[in-house]
């Protein structure tokens, strides 16, 4: 019930210049976000490497509106990957790329910009052994990301691809990727999007996570389960068993921060889980998702501004 006020009020200036004062150390913010800088990046996927994780990693940064700032972003995705090679942690962790952040809205050349870009991080990350996801986002920008994700697999058919099962066109879109080799993030969707292209009732996009799961589960491709709800990782497994499928050949993903213990339980039974660690300036967008998905964390949220001020 809170979510779309939440959303509506991170768009206010005022809200973004008080909340953005704060250190990314502190409280809320340090629960979700490790750190601004590569090095924090690095330490936080040592420390998840270690405890039998894998993750993902999301260089902050949306709403980009000149090249200079894209091409900064891709910067940062070039030193990080760079880095994580360096400390022999590049096999167990990937790059997770918005196409927002590296020119896609630009007037004219978004699409090319971004396509260009996101090729520059895959021949990167293929170079360090690992691969890039597209996240997705708003649903205005969906035929798009998925239109540069075919361009981007003729030459690095391992790009993972991202799918929101509140959007009504994804058991569609689900059914088109669920080919071998094809990696399939599949997410309930965390943006504020319209009743004509998308569930808004949680109860309809549950089932339609679990469709999509099915079709995802039952395909050639490698479906990505990403979830912290318990009756949703449930049925994963269940439909996992269901289709012969072993250990390995699917994926659990969380987010840093949220259900850490879960990530680990499921890890000690054998399951392959990934962790999505978002780092960087930019981290009011993702905060304020974060907040709205759940409005119970406003009190901590809250406690934390007040001891700031
Ligand atoms: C790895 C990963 C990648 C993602 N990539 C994208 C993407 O590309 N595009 C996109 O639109 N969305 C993305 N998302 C976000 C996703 O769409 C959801 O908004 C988010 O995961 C919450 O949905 P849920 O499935 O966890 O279920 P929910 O029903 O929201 O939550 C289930 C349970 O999880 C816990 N929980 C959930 N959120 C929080 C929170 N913020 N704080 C504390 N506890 C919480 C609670 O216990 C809650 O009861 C991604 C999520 C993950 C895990």
């Amino acid at each position: 019930m809170l979510r779309q006020p939440l959303l509506m009020l991170a768009r206010s200036d005022k809200v973004k210049r008080f909340v953005t004062a704060m250190p990314v150390s502190s409280g809320i913010v340090a629960r979700y976000v490790p750190g601004e800088a590569t090095d924090d990046a690095v330490e936080a996927t040592g420390a998840l490497i270690e405890a039998g994780l894998h993750v993902t990693l999301d260089f902050l940064g949306e709403d980009t509106l000149d090249e200079e700032q894209a091409e900064a972003c891709v910067t940062a995705y070039l030193e990080l990957l760079d880095a994580l090679n360096a400390e022999g942690l590049s096999r167990s962790a990937e790059v997770s790329v918005k196409l927002s952040a590296i020119g896609q809205a630009l007037p004219e050349i978004g699409p090319k910009l971004s396509l260009e870009n996101a090729r520059r991080i895959a021949k990167a990350a293929r170079a360090a052994g690992t691969t890039m996801t597209l996240d997705m986002e708003d649903h205005t920008t969906t035929d798009q990301t998925l239109e540069t994700l075919r361009e981007l697999r003729k030459d690095y058919p391992e790009t993972g691809a991202v799918v929101q099962a509140y959007l009504r066109r994804t058991e569609d879109d689900c059914r088109a990727l669920a080919f071998e080799g094809s990696r399939v993030r599949l997410c309930k969707g965390a943006y504020n999007e319209p009743e004509t292209v998308a569930f808004t009732d949680r109860h309809e996009v549950d089932k339609s996570y679990v469709r999509c799961l099915k079709v995802l589960m039952a395909g050639q491709g490698y479906p990505m389960v990403a979830s912290h709800d318990p009756r949703i990782i449930e049925i994963a497994s269940a439909l996992a068993t269901r289709n012969d499928r072993a250990h390995g050949s699917y994926e659990f993903q969380m987010l840093y921060g949220i259900r850490p213990e879960e990530q680990k339980r499921l890890a000690g039974n054998g399951e392959k889980v990934r962790v999505y660690v978002p780092y960087g300036q930019e981290w009011y967008g993702y905060l304020m998702r974060r907040l709205a998905e759940r409005p119970s964390n406003l009190t901590f949220f809250a406690r934390s501004l007040i001891s700031k001020s």
